[in-house]
């Protein structure tokens, strides 16, 4: 399908002999993969990650159907490298592996056992983005460049420090804010310059 990175988070077992003889013609992809402890450092300098997942989300960004995210998916590469998340077989994505990410996707699948395996979940969505490749349309119209994983996590980190140092956050009983900053923040697509902006205000903030 012509993608040719793959990131393992924390595999059990790498390289592995099952994988490599069932990767078949795809093998090199299976030898250069890039193994990492956490999904936050698989993230790092994407400026955009969809998370595959079957289940609803409490406090999540509005999931999209598989051929709708395509297009998006597609477009969001002349911007930067772009991640598909997918989780494992037993425990799948987690809330806050989600939570990373930008936009919750869904393979519609019968009501009454919506879970594919990972493999199948892969290759669907892969023909999926293959489909909108070769008919990609208009490239979104931005102002400036798309803020990177980390530029967003290094927003959100600025904005605990200000709101923990002003009294407005708590910690310890207001454990439904950072869900729910994540959701609106998640929902739009934050530019390098707007999060310079936002940041800049922070710093002023903390100056008074
Ligand atoms: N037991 C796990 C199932 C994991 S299936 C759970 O309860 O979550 C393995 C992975 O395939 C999932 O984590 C997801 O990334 C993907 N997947 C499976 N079915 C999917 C679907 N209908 N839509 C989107 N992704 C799906």
């Amino acid at each position: 399908m012509g993608l040719s990175q793959l990131v393992l988070v924390s595999p059990h077992s790498f390289p592995d002999p099952v994988a490599t003889a069932r990767a078949a013609g795809a093998d090199d992809i299976l030898a250069n993969a890039r193994v990492v402890g956490s999904l936050a450092e698989a993230l790092e300098g994407t400026v955009f990650a969809a998370a595959l997942t079957a289940r609803r989300r409490e406090l999540a960004v509005p999931m999209k159907w598989a051929r709708d995210a395509a297009g998006d998916i597609v477009s969001r590469t002349s911007f930067g490298d772009v991640a598909l998340v997918f989780g494992n077989e037993t425990v799948g994505l987690s809330n806050e592996d989600v939570s990373l990410c930008h936009m919750p996707v869904k393979i519609p699948v019968s009501a009454e056992y919506s879970s594919l395996n990972l493999g199948a979940a892969v290759q669907v969505l892969c023909y999926e983005l293959r489909m909108a490749a070769l008919d990609p349309g208009e490239p979104p119209n931005l102002e400036s460049e798309l803020a990177t994983f980390e530029q967003v996590e290094g927003f959100f980190s600025h904005l605990d420090r200000a709101i923990t140092a002003s009294g407005f956050f708590h910690p310890s009983n207001s454990k439904r804010l950072w869900p729910r900053l994540r959701r609106l923040f998640g929902r739009i697509q934050l530019e390098k310059d707007e999060i310079n902006i936002l940041r800049g205000m922070l710093t002023a903030f903390e100056k008074k």
